[in-house]
């Protein structure tokens, strides 16, 4: 049995076509898992709603995404030190660089590929094109030029230019901005100066991410003689929760007594009650959770909650029944987790589903299943795709609320 992710694809891709609105010319970015749904899924969706150029995260999902896909441009957003090959050279990728190292690691691997088949290429008129994308370092310190570095780099990039056997082209400038903690005002601070530097070059695109709309739409208004490109990931895919639900189906229901031993552990149960048997496990993510930064007293009175609960191995999980979170009764297994209800629980029954919250991109599902109305309604219209999301905490209830009884 299976996890089953439930998407309103009508929705969901209404949704795209209206983010055209907030943030026009944005470039979908799809990587990783999917954001839950896989990449190939995402790129159908970005086809779909005719997007003609995309993101992705390294040159590996760029191979992978080309065997099914075709855009006119993939933007590879992690700079690539590692070996490169023929498709890389010859398609329509543009490279991230943010550093002299990045650009000379291209330049290498390059040319020895050509050396290997200098008789194909001799035939080349002209330069054979690279396609860069200058990443500007922002208040991140991620990787990226600062304006300085870049100066110098473009000095070196002219000269190779004028001289190599290939030609760097400039596809256009990258900066990428923390999610919190700066403001409206330290971005635009951060995007003026690296436009004095960049529009030295003439008429540039500039990709940015994680801008309001509002904000967006002023930078483009400010400055017509530059083409801004937002880039979006979680806040296009899974920003609006009401298009997919994940449900998971009770597998089989054991009653177990005080004291009996149970599980992979062999531990007693503290208490009478059920197991549940519930499908999904490890490998679907259950149980993955991201370090999160912990604020105000609040958080740091939870965080110290779960800790102390773990001490005494007892672990929420993240199914739920009838709005309430459930415990695992022991770890989860590879495909299937088991739950503990008391005997004053109201049970599901087998074969039932239960939901769960699960952030998306660390999940992976069994089933893809589309619905054509609210994923809580549908039963007999179905219909199961091929295919698969960041989902923040669940509503929680206080942690006291949710001591097992
Ligand atoms: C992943 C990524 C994005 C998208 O990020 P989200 O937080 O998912 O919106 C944008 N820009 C770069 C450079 C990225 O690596």
């Amino acid at each position: 049995m299976s996890l089953t992710l439930y998407v309103n694809r009508k929705d969901w891709l209404a949704h795209l076509v209206k983010m055209e609105h907030r943030f026009p010319d944005y470039l979908p970015v799809i990587k990783g898992n999917g954001y839950g749904f896989g990449n190939e899924s995402l790129a159908d969706a970005a086809k779909t709603v005719g997007k003609t150029r995309i993101a992705v995260g390294t040159v590996e999902e760029a191979r992978e995404l080309e065997d099914t896909h075709s855009f006119d441009q993939m933007i590879i957003l992690t700079p690539v030190l590692s070996a490169l090959d023929y498709s890389d050279l010859e398609s329509n990728r543009v490279f991230t660089v943010g550093s002299q190292a990045h650009l000379q690691h291209l330049l290498t691997q390059f040319e020895h590929l050509i050396r290997q088949q200098e008789n194909v290429w001799a035939k080349s008129d002209g330069p054979i094109p690279i396609r860069i994308l200058v990443k500007c370092q922002s208040s991140m310190k991620r990787y990226g030029f600062s304006p300085l570095e870049w100066e110098k780099t473009r000095g070196w990039l002219d000269e190779h230019n004028r001289t190599g056997r290939f030609r760097f082209e400039v596809q256009g400038f990258s900066i990428h901005f923390p999610k919190e903690g700066i403001g409206q005002a330290e971005k635009d601070r951060e995007i003026e100066e690296w436009l004095k530097v960049i529009q030295k070059d003439g008429a540039q695109v500039f990709y940015v991410s994680h801008l309001s709309s509002d904000h967006y739409l002023q930078l483009r208004n400010r400055h017509s003689d530059v083409q801004f490109v937002m880039r979006l990931g979680t806040d296009l895919w899974l920003h609006d929760k009401s298009f997919f639900e994940i449900r998971s189906r009770v597998l089989d229901i054991k009653p177990i007594r005080k004291g009996e031993r149970f599980g992979y552990k062999q531990r007693p149960a503290r208490q009478s009650g059920y197991l549940v048997y519930v499908s999904g496990g490890t490998a679907n993510g259950v149980g993955l959770e991201a370090p999160a930064i912990v604020k105000g007293l609040r958080g740091w009175f939870k965080a110290t909650a779960y800790w102390l609960f773990g001490l005494i191995n007892r672990h929420l999980s993240p199914f739920q029944y009838k709005g309430k979170r459930l415990w695992f009764a022991e770890p989860p297994h590879m495909q299937t987790s088991v739950l503990f209800f008391s005997s004053k629980d109201s049970l599901p029954a087998v074969g039932e589903e239960v939901s769960i919250h699960m952030r998306m991109t660390t999940a992976s599902f069994d089933r893809y299943v589309e619905t054509d109305s609210k994923p809580a309604e549908t039963t007999g219209s179905e219909v199961e795709t091929s295919a698969t999301k960041e989902q923040d905490d669940v509503k929680e209830k206080p942690v006291g609320a949710l001591l097992p009884s």
